[in-house]
């Protein structure tokens, strides 16, 4: 193989993919990892963790992004380059964060429309995460009514759409310029859109549930106030039925 090998994320056009076949193009024998050609496991960013998950079998210990290449860290014996392994997501806990995700961009979109107040910041886990706001005129008061807000657009049933953009066209959407769109690379050529109809739309990298009804319910865990301008909303999200029955013992 003469050209330089590259991973194709497929999580980043189909979110609901939990097993895929691929083969082997690099193997780092120090670091027991493994890049495949094409894989479902996100490799982690935006705030939105990596994913767990079993390869052949193996235990997916870590999966990390490095240049175009998705390493995947596993126990036991490694495969050699060429060959060709079946892969598969621990979906409970990407799910949850799915849905986590989608959850934090409903309360963005609430929080821009209603109160022209803008991100700086976050971080995910399942069903928990934090959100930075540069919000001073946030308020204990002010929070329940977010917190209301979010959840009648999750009870909207709002689909969630993601498309690829030509860079010169997605920097003429003006709702991209407040997510600091103009701070990606040149060198990104291409700039994947996640919309949420009619409420919010951001450049992002991460996976969401196709329609906001599947997060189901939040609630605020937690408010901070972090300076005059700087405010933090923690969001906890409610477990789904079926999820619960799946994991009890
Ligand atoms: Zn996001």
């Amino acid at each position: 193989m003469n050209e330089t090998p590259v991973t194709e994320i497929l999580a980043h056009s189909d979110a609901y993919l939990k097993e895929f076949e691929a083969a082997v193009v690099a193997v780092e024998p120090g670091q027991a990892a493994v890049a495949l050609d094409r894989t479902a496991f996100y490799p982690g960013g935006g705030g939105q963790p990596a994913d767990h998950g079993w390869i052949d079998g193996r235990a997916v210990t870590r999966v990390r992004r490095q240049d175009d290449l998705v390493w995947h860290h596993l126990e036991g014996v490694l495969p050699v380059v060429g060959a060709l392994v079946h892969g598969v997501l621990d979906w409970q806990r990407r799910y949850r964060l799915m849905r986590t995700h989608t959850a934090f961009h409903i309360l963005c979109g609430v929080v821009w429309r209603d109160y022209r107040a803008q991100v700086t910041g976050g971080n995910l886990e399942p069903l928990a995460g934090r959100m930075d706001f540069e919000f001073e005129t946030l308020r204990q008061e002010l929070v329940r009514e977010i917190e209301d807000k979010v959840n009648q657009e999750i009870a909207a049933a709002r689909d969630v759409r993601v498309r690829f953009l030509p860079r010169e066209e997605a920097f003429r959407i003006p709702d991209l310029i407040r997510t600091k769109i103009n701070l990606l690379p040149e060198t990104i050529r291409t700039v994947r859109i996640v919309e949420i109809e009619g409420l919010d739309l951001q450049a992002d990298g991460g996976t969401h549930v196709a329609n906001t009804r599947e997060v189901r319910s939040i609630r605020v865990a937690g408010y901070k106030s972090k300076g005059r301008i700087n405010k933090r909303i923690e969001l906890a999200i409610g477990e789904s039925p079926a999820e619960g029955a799946a994991h009890e013992p």
